[in-house]
């Protein structure tokens, strides 16, 4: 921190251009609400266990009875089951080139997803990143000295990357693609033919891959999830997961990135990821623990995603009230926990979207992110959270459309 002659503490200039709006003024708003004795239904944050989405019995059991034998730092890797867990877990889709060696536990991705930028990207270095994101990719490109360049993903092909785009955003400062498959905010979920269009272009380009596929085992209608890792193994490919979402421990901070492809290439920026990784000493011991018994078991998310399942039903039914609201529509989502509707702009001129969202706040006590928050350039897009229940969300949608109504009428 920067002091100034006046004795204020600044923060510092590092963070001049971070973004992380999701969690930024809109949901200081509704704390103030809050404070002031209003309930706010938040549909802002894809955190599944306050909507009742329990973590399995097994993964607390085993979390319970290591808890006396994790007092300890570990490795700053991370013990070897849970790396041992994540290899075979790869090997059994067929992924062969991850071994122990190549795996990193983290406090969670997010953690990872920094720790990975730091050590790759220096200043001015450019990483593609797609629009819309989940923003912690863009934040933390930013605070580690790079620039986010976003490609588009193409609303009316159900969001898929536009290949195209991507390869003319690359240049001699390019150093990554990420991709977020299935992806948070939009629900697409990739096909082979764009994945492979991806590695293609990385490896035209000597780029690294990086993919967030935290959402994989969370699909819908049949879809299937491709893990890029095994399209190639010749692009340095880096694989993030982890327990948060298909296991619900998103508290227990406890995920992971797996390295592939041709990693005596990478072997300098792989120091320096180890090097970073013992700076911190370690993540979270006991929750590495539930890693093995995650990956090992029963999926008990498929009972979810089923027919019958929870979270199919209520993707099912936000999407269906949602696309009833004149002038919304909204692609089905493939995946994840979330609807990215459009607002057509010849009915609903929005001309900041971060104020529209605080007032639907303000107007009907409930919580949903703006679009350009995930980076999405225009004014037309909100996100909202399919984890609660029917009876939630139809009040919830219900809530939304009123606003709506009257925003029309302006
Ligand atoms: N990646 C994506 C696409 C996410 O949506 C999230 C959380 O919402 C994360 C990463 C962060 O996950 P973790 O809880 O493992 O830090």
């Amino acid at each position: 921190m920067a002091k100034t002659r006046t004795g204020q503490i600044k923060q510092s200039s590092k963070l001049l251009n971070v973004r992380y709006d999701v969690r930024g003024p809109i949901l200081e708003e509704a704390q103030r609400m809050e404070a002031a004795g209003h309930r706010i239904m938040k549909l802002n944050i894809g955190n599944p266990a306050p909507f009742g989405f329990e973590a399995p019995d097994a993964i607390l059991k085993d979390m319970v009875s290591h808890l006396p034998h994790a007092q300890g730092y570990s490795d700053s890797r991370g013990i070897y089951s849970a790396r041992t867990a994540v290899s075979q877990y790869y090997q059994s889709r067929g992924i062969m080139g991850i071994d122990v060696e190549d795996v990193f536990i983290g406090n969670g991705v997010s953690e990872l997803i920094s720790m990975v930028l730091q050590a790759l990207v220096d200043d001015g270095d450019e990483v593609l990143i797609p629009a819309p994101d989940y923003p912690l990719w863009t934040g933390a490109t930013t605070l580690s000295g790079g620039s986010a360049v976003h490609y588009r993903c193409v609303e009316e092909e159900g969001w898929s990357p536009d290949l195209e785009d991507i390869e003319s955003k690359v240049t001699d400062r390019t150093k990554a693609i990420v991709i977020i498959n299935p992806n948070n905010p939009t629900g697409a979920v990739y096909s082979r033919q764009v994945l492979n269009g991806i590695v293609d272009i990385a490896r035209r380009h000597n780029l690294v891959l990086m993919s967030d596929e935290i959402y994989e085992k969370i699909l819908y209608d049949g879809a299937r999830h491709i893990n890029v890792a095994g399209l190639s193994d010749d692009v340095v490919t880096l694989t993030f997961s982890g327990l948060s979402k298909a296991y619900r421990v998103a508290g227990f901070r406890s995920g992971w990135v797996a390295i592939s492809g041709p990693k005596h290439r990478a072997a300098d920026f792989l120091e320096g990821l180890t090097l970073l990784a013992n700076m911190r000493m370690c993540a979270n011991v006991p929750a590495q623990h539930a890693i093995q018994t995650a990956l090992g078991g029963y999926q008990s998310v498929n009972d979810l995603i089923l027919p019958g399942g929870r979270l199919l039903e209520q993707r099912n039914l936000a999407q269906k009230l949602l696309s009833e609201i004149p002038g919304v529509s909204v692609q089905p989502a493939q995946g994840a926990l979330y609807l990215f509707p459009r607002l057509d702009p010849e009915v609903y001129r929005i001309e900041d979207d971060e104020k529209f969202v605080i007032e639907l706040l303000r107007a009907q006590k409930i919580l949903v992110s703006h679009g350009r928050a995930f980076n999405w350039p225009d004014t037309d897009h909100f996100r909202l959270v399919t984890l609660p229940n029917v009876r939630d969300l139809e009040e919830g949608i219900s809530r939304i459309a009123d606003f709506l109504e009257d925003y029309r009428e302006r």
